[in-house]
């Protein structure tokens, strides 16, 4: 059994005192209402990293970033390292989000070198996946959800891979209100743990977390999480509201 992880991905939301505020209405509903294994993490913008772990500390939430570098150190002006991320012991990456991809260029090549280096700082990269409504409508979706995680996951080594967390996210289901349907969810996921299973071994496969993302709301949560291949969700919209996003939770 897998255990379960809901992350949320803040993105560029919120100013500090709503970022205290959100970390601890989450902290207040989770303390009293979660129960049960599911791992919770709360990716939010780069500068409320360290305030918003402050505002966790000893409960099952975890702090995650939206992205680092592909470089070490340097003269990359506005970048931020794994290296940085690791010493302010930030456990989690989000790298490859669609958002990453279409306003900033990111492909596949430069996402295989931020999961490099977010694994050479022990951080667990959460490496998003998933296609444009016109591939959907095309037909070609699996082709290129399997080309997305060949390019960016398929240097790595079996302990390396063992560690990365894979989040299917349909682009035209995010930030959309449009969901995936279960159906359509767990036949993504299951394309992706058969290609993780060819390449590293089933075992492998089987150990590795992949999160669905794309508007799941606590209406439909509970739904999508129980598809087998599943393993939770990477929530965006949803997650900016403490009762929302610990309803979803509840859902897995
Ligand atoms: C996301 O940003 O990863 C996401 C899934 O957003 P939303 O839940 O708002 O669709």
């Amino acid at each position: 059994m897998r255990t379960k992880i809901i992350a949320g991905n803040w993105k560029m939301n919120k100013t500090l005192e709503e970022a205290k505020e959100l970390a601890t209405e989450v902290k207040n509903h989770v303390t009293k209402e979660v129960t049960g294994n599911v791992k919770i993490v709360l990716c939010v913008p780069f500068p409320f990293l360290l305030v918003t772990k402050d505002h966790v500390l000893q409960t099952s939430i975890s702090i995650g970033a939206q992205n680092c570098s592909e470089h070490d150190s340097g003269a990359y002006t506005g970048e931020v390292s794994a290296a940085m991320l690791a010493s302010m012991t930030i456990p989690y990456v989000i790298l490859g989000h669609s958002e990453r991809r279409q306003y900033f260029g990111e492909g596949g090549k430069l996402l295989a070198k931020k999961v490099d280096k977010a694994l050479a700082h022990s951080l667990i990269p959460i490496f998003c996946c998933g296609e444009p409504l016109e591939i959907r409508e095309k037909g070609t979706h699996e082709a290129l959800v399997r080309a997305q995680v060949e390019e960016s996951l398929f240097h790595l080594s079996e302990e390396a891979v063992k560690k990365v967390v894979v989040a299917y996210e349909p682009v035209w289901a995010i930030g959309t209100g449009k969901t995936a349907t279960s159906q359509q969810a767990q036949d993504m996921h299951a394309v992706i743990r058969k290609q993780l299973s060819a390449k590293y071994g089933e075992a492998i496969a089987q150990a590795i977390p992949i999160l669905y993302g794309g508007s799941v709301k606590p209406d439909n949560a509970k739904e999508i999480f129980s598809c087998p291949d599943v393993d939770g969700g990477l929530v965006g919209g949803a997650s900016l509201k403490a009762r929302d996003f610990v309803d979803i939770i509840k859902g897995a």
